[in-house]
């Protein structure tokens, strides 16, 4: 037999945690804390893939009022 285990990534650092952990789907205790201390400070909202640096880069460049060009 193998020993291939099943494992789940943890929500809070990606580590693998096998299926029979006690803390699954955290790799530990501390990420089951953070995670709920997550959830109570309101992070977890919505977790907006807009948050991409480039999407933000051109919102700002797209918003920018026109001053340069109409100045005179
Ligand atoms: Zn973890």
């Amino acid at each position: 037999m193998t020993t291939e285990q099943k494992t789940v990534p943890c929500p809070i650092c990606k580590k693998p945690v096998p299926l029979d952990s006690e803390d699954v789907p955290f790799c530990s205790a501390r990420c089951r804390t953070i995670d709920l201390g997550r959830w109570a400070s309101g992070h977890y909202k919505i977790s907006s893939p807009i948050l991409d640096p480039e999407v933000l880069e051109g919102l700002e460049s797209g918003s920018r009022p026109k001053t340069d060009e109409d100045d005179e």
